[in-house]
C-alpha cells in the first residue's frame, strides 16, 4: 500500500472540467460580459485576465455552507478592485456573475483580450477532509513552468505569511503525458502563461480560519492582487506602494518536461529517544526524506498503524530529521509507526518500535478517582449525620418522656377527684331519695286509721 489521499479529489470539480471539460459545447456570448474596455487595453498595458473557478450548474468543491463557485467569484471580484489601483495595468474577469463556461472558453477570453497572464482561482476538498494547506498548479513545459512557477513562488509566499500551510508549487501530466488540468493545456495552447490557485481546503478545520468571514475571501482577493503586482513590478500611488525593484524568483526555462513526483519517500526511519513511564509521552526521532518533492506531512501511531493522528505539518521542509513528543495510553503494548509524506500526498511507512507497557495514570483515571473519593466522604458523612439524628431524636424522646410524666399524673389525680366527687354525689342523692320514701308511707298509715270515727 502507498497511496493513501487520491489526488483525484484535490480539486473536485476542477478534476472533472479539466478531463471532460473540453467537449462541452457552450456559449461564448457570456464570457466577460458587461466588463468595459475589451479589446482596448494601452499598448504598454499589462493585461491580466481572472478566472474565477467554476459557475452555473457547476458548483466546485461543496462543504457545509460553502460554495465554491461563490467563493472565487468574491476573491476574483476583490482582486481586480485592487489591481486597478495599480498604473499600466488592465484586468478583466473570465466571468462576471454565476456563468457556466467551459475551461477552453476560459482560455480563449484570454487570448481574445491578449492576456500576458491568466489567474485562475480556486478553493481545495479532499476525500477524507484531511489535507490542509495551500498550493499553486503550474504547466509542466517550457516558458509557461518557468513564468507560472516564478509568479507562484510569490503567491506562495504571500500565502504562508497569511499563516497558511504551503502544499508547494506543482505539475502534474495525464495519461498522454500533458498538463493534466485544462486550464493550463489551453492556456499552454495559447501562448499565455497560467496559474492555478488552490488557497486552501475547505473541508479542513486548520484551513477553515481562512476563509470562513466573506472579510477573509476580501483578504485573499487583495493578496492575489499584490502578488500579481509584485510579479509584474508595479507601482501604485493610490495604494502608496512601490514594487518596481521587487526580485522575483528567476526560474530557468526546462528543456524537457517537468514531471510529476509519482514515487514514495525514499527514507521513513524512526527512533524512540525518550519514553516517560509516569505520564505516557514518548519523544520519536523521525528521519524521512523525498529527493523528489520534499517531505510535506507526518502521522504518527501507536497500534502499529491501525490507527493513526491526524496529518502534522513537517516542522521544516529543509531538515530530513526532527522529533516530537506523542501521548501513548497506558495499559497497552506500545507499537511506534510513523508515516511520512511527500509532496504528492504519496507515504512511506517506517520501521516499528515496540515499547514496554506504561501503567500510568491518565488524566481521566485521576479525575475518575477523586470523584469516587469524593462520593465516599459524602457518603460517609451522610452517614454520620444520619447516626447523629437518630440519636438526637432518642435524646428528645427521652426529654419528652421525662416532661410528660408529671403531666399524666395530675391528670389520673384529677380524674379520680372527679369521681370520688361523683360517688359522694350520688350517695347524698340515694340517702335523699331513700329518706323520701320512709316519710310518705308513714303519712299513709295515719290517712287509713281515720275512718273508723
Ligand atoms: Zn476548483
Amino acid at each position: 500500500m502507498s497511496i493513501c489521499f487520491s489526488w483525484a479529489f484535490l480539486c473536485k470539480q476542477s478534476v472533472v472540467y479539466a478531463e471532460e471539460g473540453d467537449a462541452q459545447d457552450k456559449t461564448t456570448d457570456s464570457v466577460g460580459e458587461g466588463q468595459e474596455g475589451v479589446h482596448e487595453s494601452e499598448p504598454d498595458q499589462i493585461v491580466v485576465v481572472i478566472d474565477p473557478g467554476h459557475g452555473g450548474e457547476n458548483l466546485g468543491a461543496e462543504y457545509e455552507d460553502y460554495i465554491e463557485k461563490e467563493m472565487t467569484m468574491i476573491v476574483a471580484d476583490a482582486m481586480k478592485e485592487e489591481l486597478e489601483k495599480y498604473e499600466g495595468i488592465t484586468v478583466y474577469l473570465t466571468r462576471t456573475g454565476d456563468q457556466e463556461l467551459s475551461l477552453e472558453e476560459r482560455c480563449e477570453y484570454a487570448k481574445s483580450v491578449n492576456a500576458d497572464f491568466l489567474f485562475c482561482l480556486h478553493f481545495n476538498m479532499s476525500e477524507y477532509h484531511t489535507l490542509f494547506g495551500a498550493e499553486c498548479w503550474v504547466s509542466a513545459f517550457g516558458e509557461n513552468y518557468s513564468k507560472g512557477y516564478s509568479f507562484a513562488n510569490v503567491e506562495m509566499e504571500m500565502l504562508q505569511e497569511l499563516g497558511l500551510y504551503s502544499r508547494g508549487i506543482k505539475t502534474r501530466l495525464n495519461s498522454r503525458g500533458i498538463d493534466y488540468y485544462g486550464i493550463l493545456r489551453h492556456s499552454r495552447e495559447r501562448d499565455i502563461p497560467c496559474v492555478l490557485i488552490e488557497h486552501c481546503h475547505l473541508d479542513q478545520v486548520n484551513d477553515q480560519p481562512f476563509y470562513d468571514h466573506n472579510e477573509k475571501l476580501l483578504e485573499f482577493g487583495k493578496l492575489d492582487a499584490t502578488a500579481v503586482a509584485r510579479y509584474f513590478q508595479l507601482s501604485s500611488d493610490k495604494l502608496g506602494v512601490d514594487y518596481s525593484n521587487y526580485q522575483n524568483l528567476y526560474v530557468d526555462v526546462p528543456s524537457s518536461v517537468v514531471a510529476p513526483d509519482k514515487t514514495e519517500p525514499d527514507v521513513c526511519i524512526i527512533e524512540v529517544l525518550d519514553q516517560n513511564m509516569e505520564n505516557g509521552e514518548v519523544r520519536v526521532q523521525v528521519s524521512a526524506a523525498d529527493y523528489d518533492s520534499g517531505m510535506l506531512y507526518y502521522t504518527y501511531s501507536y497500534d502499529n498503524g491501525q490507527t493513526f493522528s491526524q496529518l502534522q505539518r513537517w516542522p521544516d521542509k529543509a531538515t530530513d530529521t526532527f522529533d516530537f513528543t506523542m501521548q501513548v495510553p497506558p495499559h497497552i503494548v506500545p507499537q511506534i509507526v510513523v508515516n511520512g509524506y511527500n509532496g504528492y500526498d504519496l507515504y512511506t511507512t517506517s520501521n516499528m518500535v515496540s515499547l514496554p507497557s506504561m501503567d500510568y495514570k491518565t488524566a481521566e483515571e485521576i479525575a475518575a478517582e477523586i470523584a469516587s473519593q469524593e462520593a465516599l466522604e459524602i457518603a460517609s458523612w451522610a452517614i454520620a449525620s444520619g447516626k447523629e439524628r437518630s440519636q438526637f431524636a432518642r435524646t428528645r424522646s427521652v426529654t419528652l418522656n421525662e416532661t410528660e410524666k408529671p403531666i399524666s399524673s395530675t391528670y389520673f389525680l384529677t380524674v379520680c377527684i372527679v369521681c370520688a366527687l361523683l360517688v359522694l354525689a350520688m350517695t347524698i342523692s340515694m340517702i335523699l331519695i331513700l329518706s323520701g320514701r320512709k316519710h310518705k308511707r308513714r303519712k299513709k298509715r295515719r290517712k287509713r286509721r281515720r275512718p273508723q270515727k
